[in-house]
Formats: structure tokens, sequence, C-alpha cells
């Protein structure tokens, strides 16, 4: 299955790309919430958290250590927040799992 996010990572659409790594690739929100508003999206297609499986853990950490990189690399260490949504319990627009990273510094 597919996503935008899917869409984004195969520039198949335009994005503010900020980092990349194999595995993950970080964007600028299109509609910020926040005067920096970033989401670090892993490149596997995983829908929410609920579809984790126990070969993605390694994933998952990568996500918070990219989170921890971008963050110092912006100079927002100690500002911000990180938060996932997941479907149902909160709204989630995009089934495609990702982890939003704002600061208003
Ligand atoms: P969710 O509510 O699923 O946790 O958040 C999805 C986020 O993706 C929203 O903050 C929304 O603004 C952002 N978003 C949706 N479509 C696009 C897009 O095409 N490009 C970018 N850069 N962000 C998007």
């Amino acid at each position: 299955m597919s996503s935008i996010f899917t869409k984004i990572i195969n520039r198949e659409i335009p994005s503010d790309i900020v980092y990349e790594t194999n595995d993950i690739i970080v964007i600028k929100d299109i509609n910020p919430q926040a005067k920096i508003h970033l989401l670090i999206i892993p490149k596997k297609h995983i829908e929410t958290i609920d579809h984790l499986e126990e070969t993605d853990k390694s994933l998952i950490a990568d996500m918070f250590f990219v989170a921890k990189k971008v963050a110092f690399d912006l100079g927002v260490t100690w500002w911000y927040k990180l938060h996932f949504n997941v479907w149902k319990a909160w709204w989630q627009e995009v089934m495609h799992l990702h982890l939003h990273l704002l600061s208003n510094i």
C-alpha cells in the first residue's frame, strides 16, 4: 500500500527535505503548527503504531536518534515536542507512521 509520504520519499511529489538516511526522511510539514514543524518518517510503509512488528524496533529507535540530531542541528535542543498521532485514539491524517517534531524557538 502507498501513501502521500511514500510519494514524497520516491520524489513523485515535492517536499522540503531537511535530512535523510537510508531508512528515514525528515521533511517540513506543509501546514506547520509551530515555527518549526518537522515530520520524521520511516521509508518503510507502516500504517500506525498498531502495525509495528518486532523487527521494526531498531527503525523506531533510529527515528528518535534522528529527531535528536535534527533538533540539535536546528539549535532547539531542550525546546521541542515530539508526538505520534494514532488513528482512532487521536486524529491521524496520513496513514504512514510519522513522528512530529515541533518547536517555537
Ligand atoms: P497526522 O495528523 O497524520 O499525524 O499528521 C499528518 C501531517 O502531515 C499533518 O501535519 C499535515 O500537515 C502533513 N502533511 C499532509 N500532507 C502533506 C504533504 O503532502 N507534504 C507535507 N510536507 N506534509 C503533509
